[in-house]
């Protein structure tokens, strides 16, 4: 009887322990890593002092730099071109409004408006939040002619694009959610 006692005692405050350290929306994600601070629609990293929602000033770290700075499965995906699995990140079906923000950088990506509801497992947008917000570059890995897209901040790998998107672009952006940060409005 004790053991389960002990047991539960334990798990109550290892479930504790995991739980995110300083957010106060639940709606914010993967941030619960490296000290996150959300106040006021703003984002703070503590880790990663390069992380800003108004500073547009190009980033050119080191692979080391963004290791150290970077949640493991956001370096992996953001500075490494991983992919997550679909119907398992934390945007591929939500429908917030909001804004949506480089989870490597802090830059603003995209808004909710311009999310869609797709199959394909992923979060997927129509368009970018400004033209100058992302950039391309021809993928042509695991035998596939993509085209990837990339925080034009930070260059860190967000997704892919495709012209099998709605109206009014007929583009579909589709992101990992690892990459992103959502601030609801
Ligand atoms: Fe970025």
């Amino acid at each position: 009887m004790y053991l389960f006692k002990y047991l539960f005692i334990f798990i109550s405050l290892f479930t504790a322990f995991l739980n995110p350290i300083s957010c106060n929306n639940q709606n914010i994600g993967q941030q619960q890593f490296h000290n996150t601070h959300y106040t006021n629609n703003i984002m703070i990293k503590e880790n990663n002092p390069y992380y800003s929602h108004t500073d547009t000033n190009k980033l050119n770290l080191s692979d080391s730099e963004w290791k150290h700075i970077l949640a493991p499965d956001v370096y992996a995906i953001m500075r490494k071109a991983d992919t997550e699995r679909p119907f398992t990140g934390k945007y591929w079906n939500t429908d917030q409004k909001g804004t949506y923000y480089c989870a490597a950088c802090g830059y603003k990506l995209f808004k909710s408006d311009t999310k869609f509801a797709s199959s394909c497992g992923w979060p997927s947008f129509f368009e970018q939040e400004n033209k100058n917000a992302t950039i391309y570059r021809p993928d042509n890995s695991f035998g596939m002619q993509r085209i990837e897209v990339l925080c034009s901040r930070c260059e860190g790998h967000l997704g892919h694009i495709f012209n099998d998107g709605p109206p009014p672009t007929g583009m579909r952006y589709c992101i990992n959610s690892l990459a992103l940060d959502f601030i609801p409005d």
